[in-house]
């Protein structure tokens, strides 16, 4: 069932209920009214003939007639007239008789001075007169027709308005829910067209701050979100395809120029010669990809511990400069270190050692002298580390895009890569809760400070 259905419903029905209950008051009232109403009536009246019969003196005679005259036209009060000790002194019509008065019904009412109850649906109601300091028992009797049908009416009156008012209810419900609903109908509709090849359409908004327009906005900003992931999603996918494309059509090439006629030995190991550099940097590609992946995982499924920085730093260097045997990395520290404590940080060594590769690499592969130095500071809270080189630097321009993925500057003419690297080492020092910033100079050359953070108990924290 749709919300707007389910509203209308639940608003008619609440207002149905308070409608009943407010009618329910105002019939119970209305019969109690008209009770005690009756009751004090037939009081009246037993009075009135008593005070005829014993005061005015007015015949038993002439007051029956009276009574059988107006019975005809009027609900007449039916009146009898006892001694206390249950003597007939007068009686409206002794033939019609509707209360049959009892000797104990006499003395019910002579010890209570007053008695009311129903016979029936005649209301009767028997009380003590006195007269000249003798105590008589009256009793009177009717029905109460007009009340009755004064009561019916009313009754009938409150079912129809109570119909009519459940038919407007739900109209009106139906109709305001409708109303309230449009944008969101609206909203689903264009919604339902957007889809991966046009994520740049947009959910209308108003100007109002309603909720559903503060939906709209922030479905449109996730849609923001979105259509930027997704784009760099694809530029990143294209930039892939597009750095394998480059040493694979080079493997083709080679190997295929070198079928074309038969070759000598020399010649064929110029060949593999070739083709290996470039399967060399189709593999650092494919490993770059990897640790790419692994820096992007989840941080709670990268196992972190405490790692010695120290030892990382060495351990990268030996790398770098196993598969580059003319880069030349110093490592110098700013100042003595006490205890394990202030070299060491909650990390991942795999991942760290990777970014220092990068930083190390980079600083050689951008100088002349293919040499790169870190300068290692300890303070109480952090370590901080700066890779320098001096090489050839970074212009202005690229300084604010090294770190994307598969940037590379405009120097990049001096060194082979593939724009990998920088964005890959950024991510790992994020994940470790860390921050890296860069400045260069054309002419002393370029430094990575990187600082990582002893207190971070969990990077994932
Ligand atoms: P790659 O080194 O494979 O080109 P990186 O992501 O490591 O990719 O670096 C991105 C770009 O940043 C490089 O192409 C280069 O232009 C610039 N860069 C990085 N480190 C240095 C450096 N030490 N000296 C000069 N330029 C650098």
């Amino acid at each position: 069932m749709k919300i707007r259905t389910r509203l209308t419903i639940l608003f008619t029905f609440i207002t149905a209920t308070i409608l009943l209950v407010f009618a329910s008051i105002i019939l119970i009232s209305a019969r109690e009214n008209r009770e005690k109403e009756f009751y004090a009536l037939l009081k009246k009246e037993a009075i009135t003939k008593a005070n005829l019969f014993f005061n005015a003196k007015v015949n038993s005679k002439t007051l029956q007639n009276i009574y059988r005259n107006n019975r005809e036209t009027l609900n007449e009060v039916e009146v009898a007239i006892y001694t206390t000790s249950f003597h007939l002194l007068y009686h409206d019509a002794v033939d019609i008789d509707v209360v049959k008065e009892t000797r104990p019904m006499i003395d019910e009412i002579a010890k209570k001075s007053e008695i009311q109850f129903y016979l029936n649906d005649w209301q009767v109601i028997g009380i003590k007169y006195k007269f000249q300091e003798k105590e008589y028992i009256v009793t009177a009797a009717a029905y109460d027709g007009f009340g009755y049908i004064k009561l019916n009416n009313l009754l009938k009156t409150c079912i129809i308005v109570f119909i009519i008012s459940i038919l407007l209810l739900y109209m009106i419900g139906r109709f305001f829910s409708k109303k309230a609903f449009e944008p969101i109908v609206k909203m689903t509709d264009k919604a339902k067209t957007i889809s991966a090849t046009n994520l740049d359409l947009r959910l209308y908004t108003n100007e109002s701050k309603d909720e559903i327009s503060e939906l709209a906005t922030t479905f449109n900003k996730m849609l923001n979100r979105l259509e930027n992931s997704f784009d760099s999603q694809k530029q990143f996918v294209s930039n892939i395809s597009h750095e394998l494309r480059t040493p694979l059509s080079a493997i083709i090439a080679e190997l295929e120029l070198s079928t074309h006629k038969e070759r000598n030995n020399d010649e064929y190991k110029v060949v593999i010669l070739n083709t290996l550099q470039d399967a060399k940097k189709l593999a650092k590609l494919s490993n770059s990809l990897l640790d790419f992946a692994k820096a992007n995982y989840d941080p709670s499924e990268i196992a972190f511990k405490q790692v010695r920085i120290d030892e990382i730093l060495l351990d990268a260097r030996q790398q770098v400069q196993k598969s580059n045997p003319s880069y030349n990395i110093a490592i110098h520290f700013e100042s003595d270190f006490e205890d394990d404590y202030q070299i060491s940080i909650n990390g991942n060594e795999y991942l760290l050692n990777v970014a220092f590769i990068n930083l190390f690499e980079n600083g050689c592969k951008f100088s002349e002298t293919k040499q790169s130095k870190v300068i290692v500071s300890l303070e109480k809270e952090k370590i901080i580390l700066q890779f320098i080189d001096n090489g050839i630097g970074i212009l202005e321009e690229d300084l604010k895009h090294i770190f994307k993925p598969f940037y590379r500057g405009l120097n990049k003419i001096y060194a082979d890569g593939n724009g990998i690297g920088l964005s890959l080492t950024q991510k790992i020092i994020l994940l470790h809760k860390g921050t890296i910033s860069v400045t260069s100079d054309k002419k002393s050359g370029t430094i990575f400070t990187v600082e990582l953070y002893h207190g971070i108990k969990n990077a994932i924290d």
